[in-house]
């Protein structure tokens, strides 16, 4: 074991990571929060001119709302959808500031690398009983070592989008600024670089969404903006989400506009299309080059947007024995339940420690967003079940740290990739994947299909939240006692 002297290490002071602080302050623990930018939560600030699909209801946390309102805070309305910028000014800045996190906060701090004392990633030794390293660069210049007894790496994604390459790989051309990646603010601050330009923008999911709405409304206010939108997939219902089938109105709601607008010929769709190379063009143009339905297809656009997801930063994890799933980069516990090849539900049953630990480096744990590694549906709401239950187990509270805490909802759209018998199979049978039409934007008006009826998807079911659709249960440690529907 290692000394219980040393703090527990929190990487990253987003959501997930103060929430974390709050859990271990409340059982007892010493945490440091390791906050890379100069402010806390400084991805959520990045995209804070985005409304969020969820409620407040979902976005906070239990531990940090106790530890907030023993300083005074006034709850907003939980049914409020709030945007990125008031989830910081209204809940997690007043939490990085509460008196017990503020002095365990070190803004400007990055984690470069992650390792044990005297140990590297080969050495046996007494490994288990060595303290984690962590290097950390500061902001104003240096890099210093802070020991710690365990380790939650809550650092998120949002530093390493995904190229829009075809292969995963950046597409030959693609780096040298040629693409804006993450989430633009067309209306706001970037409004000069879009308005009257020809935009292409590539991904699915709601980032692409928001992207694209945004985009479609400058183009009714600044004449001259055309907006085009590249899909990986066929387009099909799917690619538009839930719609009402989602337990989150707000987020179905958002795909339903999205699907409008490209129904309306108001966004020009382009599907299924597969990034090959990117070049200069003219008048600095960039010309996109690709196969459209399997055919050469080049376009010239003004700007290109990249919203093709994000992967884990695993780099400064290279000295730790991880356990991780090959192909999602999630634990081999979590990934079959969150494997976009097998199913999108969308909804994972609430799991913890038992999930996320790595059992040849006891101690460590990769949390929150993060810890979905390359799935894409992760909600904030399972990040803040996370880190309570290893804040439990951390504090030697077994049966809480198993416990189930959370009811989450539906997206009430189940898609996939593998054949439809690998996915009810994978399912249990119960978890039928829609019908993915080829190109036509007329086949976006086949019916979408829901694993789940949506009056079940709000029902609170505790130990099976996600419905009849799910891949099977895992196999756990004998102690892990996590219900699913297999
Ligand atoms: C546009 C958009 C809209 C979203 N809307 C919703 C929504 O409505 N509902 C919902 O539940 N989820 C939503 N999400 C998902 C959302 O990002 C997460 O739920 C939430 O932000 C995850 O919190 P996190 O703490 O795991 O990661 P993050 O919010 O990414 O926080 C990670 C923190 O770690 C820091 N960091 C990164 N690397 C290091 C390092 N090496 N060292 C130290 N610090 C580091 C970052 O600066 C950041 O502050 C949305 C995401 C996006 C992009």
């Amino acid at each position: 074991m290692t000394p219980t002297s040393l703090p527990v290490a929190v990487i990253g002071g987003g959501p997930v990571g103060l929430a974390a602080a709050a859990h271990l302050l409340e059982r007892g623990l010493e945490p440091v929060v390791l906050e890379a930018g100069d402010a806390p939560a400084a991805a959520v600030r990045a995209w804070g001119h985005v409304r969020m699909f969820s409620p407040w209801r979902f976005n906070t946390d239990a531990a940090a709302v106790r530890l907030l309102h023993s300083a005074g805070w006034s709850a907003p309305d939980p049914g409020h959808h709030p945007t990125g910028d008031e989830l910081v000014r209204d809940y997690l800045a007043p939490l990085a500031a509460h008196p017990t996190v503020a002095p365990r906060l070190r803004l400007g701090a990055r984690v470069v690398g992650v390792s044990r004392r005297h140990h590297d990633l080969q050495r046996d030794g007494t490994r288990e009983d060595a303290p984690f390293v962590l290097q950390v660069a500061a902001s104003a210049g240096g890099v210093e070592e802070v020991e710690a007894r365990a380790v939650l790496d809550c650092s998120g994604t949002w530093g390493t989008p995904n190229p829009v390459g075809a292969h995963g790989l950046p597409a030959p051309g693609e780096r040298g600024g040629r693409v804006a990646y993450r989430i633009p603010d067309p209306l706001g601050r970037d409004r000069a670089d879009y308005a009257g330009r020809r935009v292409l923008v590539i991904g699915a999911g709601h980032s692409a969404m928001n992207v694209v709405e945004a985009l479609a409304a400058l183009a009714e206010e600044a004449p001259g903006t055309a907006v085009a939108w590249a899909f990986r997939r066929p387009l099909a219902a799917a690619n538009f989400g839930g719609g009402r089938d989602d337990g989150l109105a707000a987020r179905g709601a958002l795909g339903a506009r999205a699907r409008a607008l490209v129904e309306e010929g108001r966004v020009r769709a382009f599907a299924p299309f597969l990034v090959r190379r990117l070049s200069d063009a003219p008048d600095g143009a960039v010309r996109v080059e690709g196969l459209l339905d399997g055919r050469p297809h080049a376009a010239e656009v003004d700007r290109v947007v990249g919203a093709t997801g994000f992967r884990p930063d695993l780099a400064p994890l290279a000295e730790l024995r991880l356990s991780l799933d090959p192909a999602v980069q999630a634990t081999p516990a979590l990934a079959p339940l969150i494997d976009p090849n097998l199913h999108s539900c969308g909804t994972v049953r609430p799991h913890g420690e038992a999930e996320l630990r790595h059992p040849a480096e006891p101690g460590f744990y990769i949390a929150g967003m993060k810890a979905y590694g390359r799935a894409p549906t992760f909600l904030m709401a399972t990040g803040h079940e996370q880190v309570r239950s290893i804040a439990a187990h951390l504090a030697g509270d077994a049966d809480a740290a198993r416990r189930v805490e959370l009811v989450l909802p539906e997206t009430g759209v189940c898609s996939g990739s593998k054949p439809k018998a690998a996915v009810e199979a994978a399912a249990g049978g119960a978890c039928r994947g829609p019908a993915v039409e080829p190109a036509a934007v007329a086949a976006v008006v086949a019916g979408s299909s829901c694993c789940t009826p949506a009056s079940a998807a709000t029902a609170a079911v505790p130990a099976t939240p996600q419905g009849t659709c799910c891949a099977p249960k895992v196999e756990l440690p004998a102690d892990a006692d996590a219900p699913c529907c297999a």
